[in-house]
């Protein structure tokens, strides 16, 4: 069963505030974008890496993914040099969803399980990843890694609270979110919502959307500060 991973990077990230595109920060000397990469294919588990950035981003990408030594860790698995499909950058859009569906359209048509994966959460581990592909494997045609909400959570109006949310059915949604091809292509032909993600999309559809666990290193570097713990949870890897 061929697996493609679809790699969102085509975000401004203004939450970080003034500087390069999301993907492109540097994290230990290396772009968002390298970490996520490698730590998606260092899992063996991927046949076809899809990358979608700016369309001014592109040549450089490319460059970055096939010159950086990042596909080494793919144990020759991605070989930008032996096979061309292997490896894509493409231009993304102005929405996450829009981004993603660009990717969709240049995965090949053999696959079976396609991965998304966000260029903001570099540090996923490997065992997440091969939860998601085994589940999807088992037949589920989308499957979202999550973890359990710790904090209490309050649904507000303007200043006010307006209800305090059971937080035990609650569950935070990462990434990557895999899919059956024919479920993922069936959520961006049949739904139109701006889904904050993926498995949102197959949700609309009424199929089936399973969980595993996901995993606190799999956290989105969202704010300045997530960069500080990113760092810190590297060196803590050694
Ligand atoms: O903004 P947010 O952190 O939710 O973005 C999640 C992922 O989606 C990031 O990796 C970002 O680069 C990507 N994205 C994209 N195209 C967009 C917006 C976001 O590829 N237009």
């Amino acid at each position: 069963m061929p697996v493609a991973a679809i790699i969102p990077a085509a975000g401004l990230g203004v939450r970080m505030g003034p500087g390069a595109p999301k993907a492109m920060r540097e994290l230990a000397g290396e772009p968002l974008l390298a970490h996520a990469v490698r730590s998606l294919v260092s899992t063996h588990e991927v046949d076809q890496l899809v990358v979608v950035v700016a369309a001014d981003r592109v040549d450089d990408v490319r460059r970055l993914l096939e010159d950086g030594g990042v596909l080494a860790a793919t144990g020759g698995r991605v070989d930008p040099s032996s096979h061309a499909s292997q490896l894509r950058v493409v231009a993304g859009g102005s929405s996450r969803r829009e981004s993603v569906a660009a990717g969709l359209r240049a995965v090949d048509p053999d696959t079976d399980v396609v991965l998304v994966h966000d260029a903001a959460r570099p540090l996923v581990p490997a065992e997440v990843v091969a939860r998601v592909v085994a589940a999807v494997r088992a037949g589920a045609p989308a499957v979202v890694p999550v973890l359990a909400v710790t904090d209490t959570i309050k649904r507000v109006r303007g200043d006010e609270v307006v209800e305090t949310v059971d937080r035990s059915a609650l569950r935070a949604a990462q990434t990557p979110q895999g899919f059956s091809r024919t479920a993922l292509q069936r959520a961006h032909a049949e739904t139109t919502s701006v889904a904050t993600d993926d498995a949102g999309m197959v949700e609309e559809l009424g199929l089936t959307v399973r969980v595993v666990d996901g995993h606190a290193e799999a956290f989105k570097i969202t704010h300045a500060f997530d960069l500080a713990v990113a760092e810190s949870v590297l060196r803590g890897r050694g």
